[in-house]
């Protein structure tokens, strides 16, 4: 086939790089930050019982998830918009509002995808550096041009940890031009303990072009059942449900998600281990002189003086597996989900080994 017959854009993309899957029994994975107690069980009864009307479709508009996301943030069913996973509400924003040629800033070494949308919709990536592993604000501000329509921030930040304090960001949005939508990714936001951490639901009270999005991938144990939303004021929702697929999030989806949300049982465990097992493992790596960041999510990332992708495969061996930050560009770096006592502990004991080795 001719090579024309590919669009330009597409022709330069890179795959997801997934975590990879344990292949055998005994093996943890530490990979993807997933919920390492499974998905709550309030959410797997629903589904269940939800399975019955698998015959039918789904709610086009996710109103019943939507209402209840509604009470619990004190927003509007307008303000909010439902997807599969966070992942199809950033598409969403690329495919809504992007022009071919305009600038989306990204910052450097972070969530693959982001750059990922705004090629396949033609837009420019404009790649800012972080420093010290943090997200650049003001360098970021300052990237804005006239051709600038999308900024894309994470918090807290995926892969290094760190976190936008409420300050800052109020500041940086106080910089940024009407035409600009910045695009706040909160996956993690439920397990951030900082005190100073942004708030963020009031932006959604004022005028300000900010759309938020969230995730039931990770806090909520639902990674495998794929829901999320976007919180944005009514009109920029509105445009996004006009491009969104009609049936965008399952049966199944919409009633895991709902009972999810009220598993309060589940969402306390899995704050309290997440508060924990940072701590026991800030103590370990103290121990063992190994660098790491300060995290304000459910992983931990760890500067090596050794390549990730070596330590990924010496990890492997002793049946813990990793995530080497090679694909997020950075080839001496590894980021580690925060699992149970247990697992965090065999992370630990398999690292030692290595050190010593
Ligand atoms: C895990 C993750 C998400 C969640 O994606 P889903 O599509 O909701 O599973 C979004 N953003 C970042 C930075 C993540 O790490």
């Amino acid at each position: 086939m001719a090579e024309e017959f590919i669009r330009p854009a597409i022709k330069n993309l890179q795959e997801y790089v997934p975590g990879k899957t344990p292949e055998k029994a005994g093996v943890i994975k530490l990979a993807s930050n997933e919920n390492p107690f499974g998905p709550s069980p309030l959410a797997l009864a629903a589904i269940i019982k939800e399975s019955k009307h698998l015959h039918i479709y789904p709610d086009q508009k996710s109103i019943v998830l939507r209402e209840a996301l509604s009470k619990k943030l004190g927003v509007k069913s307008d303000n909010i918009i439902a997807g599969n996973g966070s992942d199809e509400i950033m598409q969403l924003a690329a495919a809504t509002f992007l022009r071919p040629g305009e600038e989306v800033i990204i910052p450097a070494h972070t969530f693959s995808l982001y750059k990922t949308f705004t090629q396949i919709f033609d837009g420019q990536p404009v790649v800012v550096a972080l420093n010290n592993l943090e997200q650049d604000l003001e360098a970021m501000a300052k990237a804005v041009t006239k051709r600038t329509k999308l900024i894309f921030l994470c918090n807290p930040h995926n892969p290094t940890g760190t976190y936008l304090s409420a300050k800052q960001l109020d500041a940086f949005l106080n910089k940024i031009p009407d035409n600009v939508l910045v695009v706040l990714d909160e996956a993690y936001a439920e397990y951030a303990e900082a005190a100073d951490f942004p708030g963020s639901i009031k932006y959604l009270k004022t005028d300000k072009n900010i759309l938020i999005l969230r995730t039931f991938s990770k806090f909520y144990g639902l990674a495998g059942l794929r829901v999320g939303y976007g919180l944005a004021k009514p009109e920029l929702i509105s445009y996004m449900f006009r491009v969104k697929s009609p049936f965008n999030v399952n049966r199944l989806a919409q009633a895991g998600a709902l009972a999810a949300l009220d598993d309060a049982d589940f969402k306390d465990k899995t704050y309290q281990n997440n508060v924990g097992g940072k701590s026991y493992l800030y103590a370990e790596l103290d121990k063992r002189g190994v660098e790491y960041k300060k995290t304000e999510s459910n992983f931990i990332f760890i500067n090596l003086k050794m390549s990730a992708d070596e330590m990924f495969l010496q990890m492997m061996k002793k049946s813990v597996i990793i995530r080497p930050l090679t694909s997020f560009g950075l080839s001496k770096a590894v980021r580690v989900s925060i699992g149970t006592k247990e697992q965090n502990k065999k992370f630990i004991l398999a690292l030692a080994g290595l050190l010593l080795a």
